[in-house]
């Protein structure tokens, strides 16, 4: 039985950049606002700082950041006819928990979406008619437009303290920036960070082939900042400790230095960790929430009314909690209607490895999460789609991340696999080898999905969220496609053909694998839209079905693009927060 708490206001569920955001907007509205948070409490000091938080074995091998798989996970199947099977070990994404969510260990590209992105229906039909989309894709275009997300995106790179060069300030191309990029309002708030030598290589050979290269955005700060808000980060080191790592110098930005300071500065805020949240209740006429039911460290149940909900648990904590609360009408792929677990998306990721003459070094032990050279020349609609026989495209990139020995040994192809003579051929080729990597979007299928495992539980009894994922014809080819690409760019690098190519998991007639890691950009689940019939929640994030419920994050994201969502996520957390301050409190009830 339960705990019944006195009630609050606001019940916020995570504290990662989408808990974070909501956390620092509501906090100072004078609103009793308790914030739960399944992981624990940490801070960049004791927890990450260095040497100890160096350490390879304890964050890029064990994980140490991220969820405990042994009392929740989630169970993966390719196709309906399959029986899924739980994530035991972490597989293809590696979901956060702890104070900051993913934002506390993640890399930091921090993108913008370009227009298309924003409108992939519209645009494609435009452009090339409906019969350029499948009858199985189920495409749709966000409820609101790059233009009325602008701001937030800005606003959200402030924070960030991104460094970055636009490529296109009010409609003005920029000399040094990607020239695709939708028009901004203002450049990025620091410099790009330093390039590395495998990017000056990648810019270089790019430019030779007519391509156009740009330093990757990043929330690795290239200089000392101070944020609109006073929050102060340093400059990135590059320590080579970022992706999985948290960051000593508070040079990567996280939420838990850049809002949970803020947020808990006001008296009427509290946060509690190790608070897992079970289900949002509702009250008997199933339209309205009363609050969350919780179980702390040991066991025990609270039970924490609220006026108001807002879930900001990650794609899979949000669909998860939608579903054991009845909040919407769960997703049904055989007649393609509901919309919990609707939209489901992922990305593909592969490329092609170069060595170098033995003259010429990288330093993998220095590097930053987000620390690159890209191009759009092929992702968006920056291409024929039509020629190429798919939507979407990938974006090409190389750049220098996380190179410890723990996770990074490249070898040259037939040289041993283990032993003293693996230990020779890696101290050969450790710096002298570079990637060219590319990063694809993939579209919603009515076949790709969540819902509600029949079989296997959680710790606390309740069903494990199940995927049903695989690739399509559309994303095989974006794949082979780029792939392509990618070897043309690593030969123009090399002069001669790349040393090992890893085109993709879809090659050779290989289905989705949710075992080796790939990325941790899920999408869809509870996407936003103008249609109850077609999306969870309306264009400010919140629940068509419980009002006073919000659901923040990637969960929203109609479709995946050909790049890392974190910017949308938290574009989107200002813009949501921004209607619930003024205008869902102003008037509790239906924005829509
Ligand atoms: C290793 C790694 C690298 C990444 N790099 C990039 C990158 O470079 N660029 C980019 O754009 N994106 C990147 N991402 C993705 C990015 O981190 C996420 O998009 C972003 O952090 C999502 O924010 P969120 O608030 O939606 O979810 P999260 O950050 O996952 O936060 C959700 C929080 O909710 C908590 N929670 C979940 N369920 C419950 C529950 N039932 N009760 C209580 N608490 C709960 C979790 O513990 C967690 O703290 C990366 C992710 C990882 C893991
Ligand atoms: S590489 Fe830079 S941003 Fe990343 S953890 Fe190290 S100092 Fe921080």
């Amino acid at each position: 039985m339960a705990t019944r708490l006195p009630p609050v206001d606001v019940v916020i569920v995570g504290s990662g950049w989408t808990g974070g955001i909501a956390a620092k907007e509501l906090a100072p509205t004078g609103l009793k606002v308790v914030m739960l948070e399944r992981g624990k409490f940490q801070d960049t000091s004791p927890d990450f700082l260095a040497p100890q938080s160096h350490d390879a074995l304890k964050y890029s091998r064990r994980l140490e950041l991220a969820q405990d798989l042994s009392k929740e996970t989630i169970t993966f199947r390719n196709d309906m006819s399959q029986t899924a099977l739980p994530m035991r070990q972490y597989g293809f994404f590696i979901p956060g928990s702890g104070l900051g969510g993913s934002g506390a260990h993640w890399s930091g590209l921090t993108w913008r979406w370009g227009e298309w992105e924003h409108r992939m229906l519209s645009g494609t039909v435009e452009k090339y008619g409906k019969s350029m989309v499948p009858e199985d894709m189920n495409l749709q275009d966000w409820p609101i437009s790059y233009k009325d997300i602008e701001p937030y995106y800005d606003r959200f790179e402030k924070v960030c303290g991104v460094s970055g060069k636009a490529g296109n300030l009010r409609g003005r191309i920029q000399k040094g920036g990607n020239p695709f990029e939708a028009p901004r309002s203002s450049e990025y708030p620091l410099p790009p960070m330093t390039p590395s030598q495998s990017m000056l290589m990648f810019e270089a050979a790019t430019k030779r082939l007519g391509y156009n290269p740009f330093p990757i955005p990043a929330s690795n700060c290239s200089d000392n900042y101070v944020n609109p808000d006073g929050i102060a980060l340093g400059q990135c080191h590059y320590c080579g400790h970022c992706t999985n790592y948290g960051c000593e110098a508070n040079a990567k930005a996280s939420p838990h230095f850049t809002m949970m300071p803020l947020a808990r500065a006001n008296k009427d805020f509290e946060l509690r960790t190790n608070a897992m949240v079970l289900k949002v209740n509702l009250d008997s006429t199933g339209k309205r929430a009363t609050g969350v039911t919780y179980a702390d460290a040991r066991g025990r149940e609270f039970e924490q009314p609220a006026d108001l909900v807002i879930l900001g648990a990650f794609v899979t904590g949000n669909v998860q909690l939608m579903l054991h609360s009845g909040i919407g009408t769960p997703y049904d792929p055989k007649t393609n209607s509901g919309v919990v677990g609707r939209n489901y998306a992922y990305q593909s990721l592969g490329g092609a490895r170069v060595e170098i003459d033995r003259d010429t070094y990288m330093n993998p032990f220095m590097g930053s999460g987000a620390l690159g050279t890209w191009i759009d020349d092929f992702a968006s609609d920056n291409f024929d789609f039509a020629k190429a026989g798919f939507i979407g495209g990938a974006g090409i990139s190389a750049g220098q991340n996380s190179g410890d020995p723990l996770t990074y040994h490249p070898t040259s192809p037939g040289k041993p696999r283990w032993g003293a003579g693996w230990k020779k051929a890696m101290a050969e080729t450790y710096q002298h080898t570079m990637g060219v990597g590319f990063q694809g979007a993939v579209m919603s299928y009515r076949q790709n999905y969540l819902d509600l495992d029949p079989t296997y539980r959680d710790a606390w009894g309740r069903p494990l969220l199940r995927l049903t994922f695989d690739w399509q014809e559309n994303e095989q080819k974006v794949m082979a496609a780029t792939f392509a690409r990618c070897q043309q760019i690593a030969g123009e690098i090399s002069g001669k053909r790349p040393a090992v190519a890893s085109p993709g998991r879809a090659m050779a007639g290989r289905r989705f694998s949710s075992v080796p890691y790939q990325t941790s950009h899920n999408t869809g689940g509870a996407v936003f839209g103008n249609d109850p019939r077609t999306s969870a929640v309306n264009k400010y994030c919140q629940s068509w079905d419980v009002p006073n419920v919000f659901v923040l994050g990637a969960s929203a994201l109609p479709q995946n693009a050909a790049r890392n969502p974190t910017g949308p996520v938290g574009a989107l957390a200002f813009w949501a927060a921004d209607a619930i301050v003024n205008k869902y409190l102003k008037r509790p009830g239906r924005l829509v």
